[in-house]
């Protein structure tokens, strides 16, 4: 077996034994992206030379007898909207195409600090909204299973580069889905933690009240390493929690008898695939065998999570992107032909006689502003900045936005009331499998509807798990979701460990080859 097929569990041992060393397990990183990664377009950004010269420093440290993080050598991939210092941090927009952060977020600090080597940064939807990764200025992320079809989004650069073996592990984030439906399309395990569990300082905004960062990987057991590493409190994020962090990966062979486990009838009705179903009922029935109690749950207002979502995030990441007006830092519209074009306009309306018109028209700085966001920013994120500006809108406030934020607590009181009588709430991840390229390209609410399964999580602020459990007759995989009550990380993925204890989904790869 080739050291990228390792899961980062396995790779760690060797690293740990001294069987392979950490520049070896880059070397080999580096190589399958140089084969495979165009076909997948997972990694938008390598710099060789500085991941050998990282992956030598772990070594060398070994070699002084020093002690070796966590992470020991282990390869990461990086979401692009992640602050890395002196490195381009792009969102996967024009807007930042040429921006490198002074400082690392702390995520990225933590994996460093913990000798994890940076291997690159990850592809995206533009400023993470989307489902697809289809909107990114670097070109659509594929699936490594099937590379007609979208890899699933925002973090789909993330999921495909593990599902592809470009990495074992991968940083992703996740304001509505965009680590569970990425990890679902493409056959991996992707945990979106608790809000506040891991400081998003340093993780460009998008809806601040939802944004976290979560680790991906091919099984739990990445995942829990990867979140050891991640999870904490940051003076720097003042929503980060000052909790002590578990050692998560201790619980997770704690049997599972006695768990007991939720069902949503909702999450099966209209709207899911039927492949996706059976799935999802096969995979309730393992846990029943694993000595799980399965019992039914409701969850009335999660009808209301997708249009609670698209009001609040939106009025978020309208406020949050106001910031990219071409002065500060980002894109700025080239402002010779800005002047030429307001001089030529001017003159138009006074040789017309239109002096009044003349005198009105918009100061350069204004038409500065106005440009460099409409050049700046693609389509779907116009949409959000306007859908967002509409809802908060003195007359549409109270109507929209505020609203939304009542719907949000019932959504919240939904997921209490249903924790006092389960421990996890088992269910799918997306209504179906990776869609094609460009199929729901011009229909942004089929886009949306991606989401039905995973918002509520984020508007809640609770934690969620997803993890192949089947495949479909087409060769895709399917993805299972837990959710938890906040800080149960070690419940979901002690749970998501023990599937995988009992089933081999998490260990197929796709047969990428050139
Ligand atoms: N698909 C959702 C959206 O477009 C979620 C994105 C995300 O979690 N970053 O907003």
């Amino acid at each position: 077996m080739s050291l990228t097929e390792l899961s980062a569990a396995e790779l760690l041992q060797r690293l740990r034994s001294g069987e392979v060393s950490a520049t070896d397990a880059a070397k080999a990183c580096l190589d399958r992206i140089e084969q495979v990664n165009d076909r997948v377009n997972a990694i938008v950004r390598v710099d060789r030379a500085k991941v050998l010269e990282d992956a030598g420093k772990v070594d060398q440290k070994r070699a002084a007898g020093q002690p070796v993080g966590a992470l020991a050598g282990l390869p990461v991939v990086v979401k692009d909207l992640l602050c890395t210092q002196g490195e381009p941090t792009t969102c996967g927009s024009r807007m930042l195409r040429d921006f490198s952060p002074p400082y690392d977020a702390t995520a990225v600090a933590k994996l460093r600090s913990a000798d994890g080597v940076i291997l690159g940064k990850a592809n995206l939807d533009e400023f993470a909204m989307g489902g697809s990764t289809e909107s990114s200025i670097f070109g659509p992320t594929r699936n490594p299973w099937d590379t007609s079809r979208v890899a699933g989004g925002s973090s789909g650069g993330s999921a495909a580069a593990v599902a592809a073996s470009l990495a074992p592990l991968a940083i992703g984030t996740d304001t509505g889905g965009s680590i569970r439906q990425p990890a679902g399309l493409c056959g991996i395990t992707g945990l979106k933690p608790t809000y506040g569990r891991i400081s998003r300082y340093g993780l460009i905004a998008f809806a601040s009240s939802l944004d976290q960062i979560g680790p991906m990987a091919h099984s739990a057991e990445d995942c829990a390493l990867l979140l050891e590493v991640l999870a904490g409190h940051d003076p720097r994020d003042a929503t980060s929690v000052d909790r002590p962090v578990p050692q998560y990966r201790e619980s997770l062979i704690t049997p599972l008898k006695g768990l007991k486990l939720g069902v949503v009838k909702d999450h099966f009705g209209a709207g899911l695939d039927e492949e996706v179903a059976a799935a999802v009922e096969r995979a309730i029935d393992v846990y029943r065998s694993l000595g799980a109690e399965i019992r039914d749950v409701a969850l009335p207002h999660g009808r209301y999570g997708v249009a609670t979502y698209y009001v609040i995030a939106p009025c978020e990441a309208s406020s949050n992107l106001a910031r990219y007006e071409g002065v500060h830092y980002g894109y700025r519209t080239d402002e010779g032909q800005l002047l030429a074009e307001l001089d030529a306009e001017r003159k138009q309306l006074l040789a017309a006689g239109d002096k009044r018109a003349a005198e009105n028209l918009d100061t350069a700085l204004v038409r500065m502003y106005r440009k460099s966001r409409s050049e700046g920013f693609g389509p779907e994120v116009k949409r959000r900045i306007m859908l967002g500006t509409y809802a908060l809108s003195a007359g549409y406030y109270d109507a929209y936005y505020v609203k939304a934020l009542k719907v949000r607590r019932l959504i919240r009181q939904d997921f209490d009331r249903a924790f006092e009588q389960v421990d996890l709430i088992v269910g799918p991840v997306t209504p179906s499998t990776a869609f094609k390229i460009g199929e729901k390209t011009n229909d942004p609410l089929a886009m949306y509807r991606e989401d039905l399964y995973t918002v509520t999580a984020n508007l809640a602020g609770i934690a969620g798990i997803a993890f192949p459990c089947g495949q479909s007759k087409a060769g895709l995989p399917i993805g299972v979701q837990l959710q938890s009550p906040p800080f149960q990380e070690e419940t979901l993925l002690r749970a998501a460990h023990q599937f995988q204890m009992a089933t081999d989904w998490h260990k197929r790869r796709p047969a990428l080859e050139k």
